[in-house]
């Protein structure tokens, strides 16, 4: 999950590099649609009017404007930066100006080593391309059962499987065995394909010690078995990230046709006396106007329906600012009730404790040392002349593994297959590399990135002088913990309160026991011993000491470490607020097309499930257009 390769050149000179980096533009630099956004007129009318230009909002737009339909794509945030294309700058973009950065509501039984107060991160992407601009890039598609056990018409895994078959361009598909054929797509527009070798020899042990727990190794978790250990495939191409920006806008043929509107920012559906949206209301921001002091109020108009992709969170504050919520928090604002509706319950994300194994380092030179500083500064070069090399890989993000943790014998230490259940996930295992010596020169930045108190910082510092530490992420995939979205006020422009609720559900913490003793024998494998690896035991205030309690230790360690892997989905979820065809119940001409609208996780990372839904409302609206 950390991938630590830009903190090396923030150490080495301050911000400044990443800072240019952040200001220099990317890939997705859309000019073109830089002029079309400048003539948006008060009262201008499209066919389609699609809300957020990220994993779900691209595809619907690219889609319906290449059917041959008006289409206006408005977008709160602006072009993606250059650190935004680096594989191994991901990192870096957390609290950065293409992160929406929103603030959370603590619940005091998680993050409570959160650096704001136990408020636990909660990072979006800002920009064409949304979260998919700056994730990390790990693409995996999820397990059958979490379509066909949803119970809803037409979202079994047959009904959705083609709509993931539909973008995907796998490109390594030789380097698969041939029984991943039916299973991928080689044409699709996200091209996807594996990570340049991260050089760090902590790849191929990760890997052999996994196997020693009997967790078999898995060549392709997105065709028959997701169980085992992986090098996953990325969403990276050419050494660089396959945003849905970069994978649908610069597509000349859609290029020609979509309208983009960036920095403009949807306030409000407008609906009609009959409930039927027409349009919607906006604030958009000349791109001159740094300090954000003229800006532009419109009404836009659609002429057939309007499409809000604006995310797990954009979507339900827009919903409920156009009067789509429950009615007694909306009156409670004073906001007219158009609809009651659920929206902006039954968030549900996937959480993880940060677990640190400390081990020998492989290389253990000093980050000041000049022969590191020049090392790194040739990859930096390397990446911008060759998009290859180390900053090509997203370090040791892409050697993952997913596991049933029911599954596994603590006894024997190894993993069993004896229910079909065994073959339903409920860990994933994610890890990064921290060399040795790297941390004490940037704790500030540290801080600032992942969002942990001094003290643990500072703790994570003093281990890391003399070790490497292996950042290894167990994340519950099926929590059990719900969250809520709900306004602060009325003011559009206000964050909406955002309450993630982790770890109210104790069988959330059970689940992180039972990984935690995985990552414990782990660790006590040969390959880890061999450089003398064990569990990092951080010291909390209020936590019991590990040799005392060791299961009250590293309960109280979870309440702590919580951390997002920021996939929340279901705050305007199918069957509740929406039918099956992704219409707002209640509302005429309105539809959702982004995670909001999954009930449940997918036992997988997002952005695949999101792009799939982005390219079937696409379906849903054409084919309905067929019938009439
Ligand atoms: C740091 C991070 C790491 C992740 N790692 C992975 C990973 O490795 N693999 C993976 O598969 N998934 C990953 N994800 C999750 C994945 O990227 C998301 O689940 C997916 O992109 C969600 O798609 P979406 O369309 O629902 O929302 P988004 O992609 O977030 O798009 C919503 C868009 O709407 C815009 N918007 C919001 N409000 C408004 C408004 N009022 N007006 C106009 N525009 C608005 C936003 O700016 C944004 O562009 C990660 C996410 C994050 C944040």
């Amino acid at each position: 999950m950390l991938n630590l390769l830009p903190w090396f050149l923030l150490a080495l000179v301050g911000d400044s590099l990443a800072l240019v980096a952040t200001a220099l533009p990317g890939s997705v630099n859309l000019k073109d649609y830089e002029l079309k956004h400048s003539f948006l007129i008060d009262g201008q009318e499209f066919d389609y009017i699609v809300v957020g230009a990220g994993g779900g909002g691209i595809p619907a737009a690219s889609r319906l404007a290449m059917a041959g339909h008006d289409v206006l794509l408005v977008e709160a945030g602006d072009d993606p930066n250059l650190l935004s294309d680096i594989p191994g700058g991901a990192m870096a973009l957390l609290g950065s100006n293409i992160d929406w950065q929103y603030p959370t509501i603590p619940n005091n039984v998680s993050c409570l080593s959160a650096r704001d107060n136990n408020a636990c991160r909660f990072s979006r992407g800002k920009c064409l391309g949304g979260s998919t601009s700056i994730n990390y890039m790990m693409y995996t598609r999820g397990n059958p059962r979490d379509y066909d056990d949803l119970g809803i018409d037409g979202w079994a895994w047959k009904d959705v499987k083609p709509y993931f078959l539909k973008y995907e361009g796998l490109q390594d598909l030789d380097e698969l065995p041939p029984t991943s054929i039916p299973y991928h797509n080689t044409n699709g527009t996200m091209k996807v394909g594996f990570f340049v070798d991260s050089e760090n020899s902590w790849h191929s042990r990760i890997i052999k010690s996994l196997q020693l727990l009997d967790i078999p190794f898995n060549p392709d978790v997105n065709a028959e078995s997701q169980i085992g250990v992986t090098q996953v495939v990325g969403y990276v191409h050419k050494g660089v990230r396959m945003s849905t920006a970069r994978g649908y806008l610069t597509r000349k043929d859609v290029k020609k046709v979509l309208k983009v509107a960036k920095r403009t920012r949807c306030t409000s559906v407008i609906l009609d006396e009959n409930n039927s949206a027409t349009g919607i209301t906006v604030i958009t921001q000349n791109k001159l106007d740094l300090l954000g002091l003229v800006k532009k109020e419109l009404s836009l108009y659609a002429r057939k329906e309007v499409i809000l992709s604006a995310g797990a969170i954009g979507t339900p504050q827009i919903l409920m600012l156009s009067g789509i919520g429950h009615a007694a928090h909306l009156k409670s604002l004073g906001i007219p009730v158009r609809v009651d509706l659920p929206v902006g319950d039954n968030m549900s994300d996937h959480v993880l404790p940060l677990c640190i194994i400390q081990a020998d380092p492989g290389l253990g030179i000093p980050v000041l040392n000049p022969f590191v500083i020049g090392t790194k500064g040739v990859q930096g070069v390397q990446w911008l002349a060759t998009k290859d090399g180390p900053l090509a890989s997203n370090g040791l993000t892409d050697a993952t593994a997913l596991i049933n943790t029911k599954c596994y014998d603590f006894e024997q230490r190894k993993l069993t297959h004896n229910s079909s259940d065994c073959e339903l996930p409920s860990l994933q295992i994610i890890n990064a590399f921290i060399d040795r010596n790297l941390l004490q020169s940037i704790e500030l930045v540290v801080q600032q990135s992942i969002g942990l108190k001094l003290d643990v910082v500072r703790q994570l510092s003093a281990a890391n002088v003399h070790k490497a530490l292996l950042v290894v992420s167990p994340v519950v995939l099926r929590p059990s913990s719900r969250g809520t979205i709900r306004l602060k006020s009325t003011d559009p422009t206000d964050d909406p309160a955002i309450f993630p609720n982790y770890l109210s559900d104790e069988r959330d913490i059970e689940e992180m026991l039972r990984s935690i003793t995985i990552l414990e024998h782990l660790a006590e494998t040969p390959e880890y011993k061999a450089h003398n690896a064990s569990l990092l035991h951080l010291k909390f205030d209020g936590c019991p000491e590990y040799e005392d309690d060791r299961e009250g230790y590293w309960t109280c360690y979870c309440r702590h470490m919580t951390y997002s892997v920021f996939h929340a989905v279901g705050t305007a979820r199918l069957g509740a607020v929406l039918d099956e065809q992704l219409r707002v119940r209640g509302v005429e001409r309105l539809r959702v097309a982004d995670l909001s609208a999954l009930p449940e996780l997918p036992r997988a990372n997002t952005a695949a499930s999101a792009i799939a839904i982005g390219e079937r409302v696409a379906d849903f609206i054409l084919n309905s257009e067929e019938e009439k």
